[in-house]
């Protein structure tokens, strides 16, 4: 009987894997397109002086609206962008769009207002890579000083090595760096002070617990005066509420980025907040 029990909860599972890959595999194929569909696009969240809430840049955020499934988040469209080679192309897209609005905040008299662009490992990886970043920079015609390429910390860890030239590389370009997400991949802390970037985003997962565990909370306050130690700035990600700010902002945390400020809006929505400060 147990025999006949596993077999059956093995086909159950079978049926979900198979459902799965299918899943998958229409949306890989529909992503495929979604570029020349013109199904992409980039929503841009504020990051704020933690002080005085002054816009300090946007993170650029990809939208993918399929014609098939409607919006796909990217926490489930970049995986397999990534598995499947995809994200060569659809990062490039993504930083030429993003340098293209830099290009026009700098025309509109913002200059110094900094894009945040994601980038993923295997982005970061690919041998054309530098030559890709340097391309667009001066088909765009923006001050590298105005785009930070943010990097996912435990990603780097994979690869450090090959990684750390290309990041000396960027920044000797100009390009300022960022760490995304740090603090859940906390292994290799001492690689990452060797690391040359200027910025150091918390995850949200430690700034949603800032008001309930005393321990966490002590851990956000700690490596934001280790980063300022290493001459980083430091973005909180993911704040939603007014007494997260505060601690933010009494433990000197520099930049603020999260639902409490704003939610990600379109250009046009961009650049009218930028008016209204
Ligand atoms: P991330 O780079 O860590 O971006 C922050 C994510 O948190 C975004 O989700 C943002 O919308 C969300 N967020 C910001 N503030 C809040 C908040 O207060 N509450 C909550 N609940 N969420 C908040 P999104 O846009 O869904 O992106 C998810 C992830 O997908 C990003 O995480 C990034 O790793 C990846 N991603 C997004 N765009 C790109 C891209 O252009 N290229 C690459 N390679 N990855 C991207
Ligand atoms: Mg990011
Ligand atoms: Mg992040
Ligand atoms: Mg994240």
């Amino acid at each position: 009987a147990a025999k006949k029990n596993d077999r059956s909860g093995w086909s159950f599972y079978e049926t979900y894997m198979q459902k799965e890959a299918l899943a998958k595999m229409v949306l890989r194929n529909n992503l495929r397109y979604a570029i020349e569909r013109g199904e992409l696009s980039l929503k841009y969240q504020p990051q704020v002086a933690a002080g005085t809430r002054a816009i300090v840049g946007f993170e650029a955020l990809l939208r993918w609206d399929s014609a098939e499934h409607g919006p796909v988040s990217p926490a489930a469209f970049i995986p397999i962008a990534e598995q499947s080679g995809l994200i060569y192309d659809i990062g490039a897209w993504v930083l030429r769009e993003a340098c293209s609005f830099a290009r026009r905040l700098a025309l509109n008299g913002h200059e110094d207002i900094m894009i945040a662009i994601n980038v993923s490992a295997k982005q970061l990886a690919a041998d054309d890579f530098i030559d890709l970043v340097r391309n667009t920079l001066a088909d765009t015609g923006i001050k590298p000083s105005q785009v930070e390429l943010e990097i996912t910390e435990s990603l780097l860890m994979n690869s450090l090595e090959d990684a750390r030239g290309k990041l000396n590389e960027l920044r000797s370009m100009g390009i300022r760096l960022a760490l995304d997400d740090f603090g859940t991949g906390f292994s290799s802390l001492t690689y990452l002070w060797n690391l040359p970037v200027n910025t150091l985003k918390i995850d949200k997962s430690f700034i949603d617990l800032i008001l309930y565990d005393a321990a966490k909370a002590k851990i956000v306050s700690t490596i934001i005066h280790m980063a300022h130690d290493f001459d980083m700035l430091v973005v909180a990600e993911g704040v939603e509420q007014e007494q997260q700010l505060c601690y933010l902002n009494e433990n000197c945390c520099d930049l603020i980025q999260g639902y409490y400020i704003s939610k990600p809006v379109s250009e046009t929505e961009a650049i009218n907040m930028l008016g209204n400060h």
